[in-house]
């Protein structure tokens, strides 16, 4: 059970041998509820679960926290036991990169907005670290978190058009008690940015009732901003934007639209979402 796995050769050996339907969770270890729920949705719909932990440079900018995220694979292995992952697959860098990637996957009007906006390159690093991944392990699915909407649908169309034969299953996010997504990045925050955090979970409760109240979509948009930035350890806001569920722009607002959002606190970027409810 949960065997560790460091290069394609074994990997490639260690899929031979175990029979069924794969199930593929990626992350980037640091493993939280977040990533179990992923791996307890992937245990139950397949015969095999393999889990990758790569902390991919290529998804980072040159100024954003590569060095620096928080890794600890003794403590991810333990979990991965603990779920029964029948694979874990943690590269080094350079198994997964023999030469920096020189093909450039990008998608205008998806991987340019939002978190591509602000993060110039994010998902060009994404799309190629799951290409690659995708075509090791050969997965029947694959399971994604919502927290990260922008990428669920990157990498939907990603496989669409590729023509990966593969099911992208969403997972919807898990948050704390007091709403805030669980993230890696959350444990960058200081017990008073952490108290200061829950402003987000709070400015969809304040959506949700703006909404209700019919108000207009730019309204609503400020209100949010004011409360969040009235808060201790905000920075800045990098959008709070709203789109369907395809992650196009809407100006008005209806139930199944999405806000996305980013903040900036003094020690971590946080992005979180909301799926818009009556
Ligand atoms: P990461 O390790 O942050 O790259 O995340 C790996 C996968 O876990 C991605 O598909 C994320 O969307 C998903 N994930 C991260 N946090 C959560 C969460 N709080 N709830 C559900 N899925 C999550």
């Amino acid at each position: 059970m949960a065997e560790l796995i460091r290069d394609k050769k074994s990997l490639k050996d260690a899929l031979k041998s175990l029979k069924g339907e794969v199930g593929f969770v990626p992350t980037m270890g640091a493993l939280h509820r977040g990533h179990i729920e992923l791996i307890r949705r992937c245990k139950k719909e397949n015969n095999v679960c393999v889990v990758s932990i790569f902390v991919n440079p290529e998804q980072f900018g040159a100024n954003e926290d590569f060095e620096k995220y928080p890794r600890d694979i003794e403590k991810d292995l333990s979990i991965c036991k603990s779920e029964g992952v029948d694979i874990v697959f943690a590269p080094e860098v350079s198994e997964i990169y023999p030469t920096k990637p020189i093909i450039l996957l990008e998608i205008p009007g998806l991987t340019d907005v939002l978190e591509g906006k602000f993060r110039p390159g994010h998902f060009r690093g994404v799309c190629i670290v799951l290409s690659k991944l995708f075509n090791l392990i050969h997965p029947k699915r694959a399971y994604f978190g919502e927290k990260d909407f922008q990428q669920l649908i990157v990498v939907k169309k990603l496989v669409e058009e590729l023509g990966f034969d593969i099911d992208i299953v969403p997972v919807p996010t898990v948050r704390d008690d007091d709403g805030l997504a669980l993230s890696s990045r959350n444990a960058y925050l200081s017990k008073s940015e952490r108290e200061s955090a829950r402003c987000i979970y709070q400015s969809f409760e304040l959506m949700q009732e703006l909404f209700r109240k019919n108000l207009d979509i730019e309204e609503i948009r400020k209100r949010m901003e004011d409360f969040i930035l009235s808060h201790k350890h905000v920075v800045g806001i990098d959008y709070i934007e709203f789109t369907d569920d395809a992650l196009r722009g809407v100006n008005k607002l209806e139930v199944g639209h999405r806000v996305l959002i980013a903040v900036r606190f003094e020690s971590a970027r946080l992005i979180d979402n909301w799926e818009v409810k009556q």
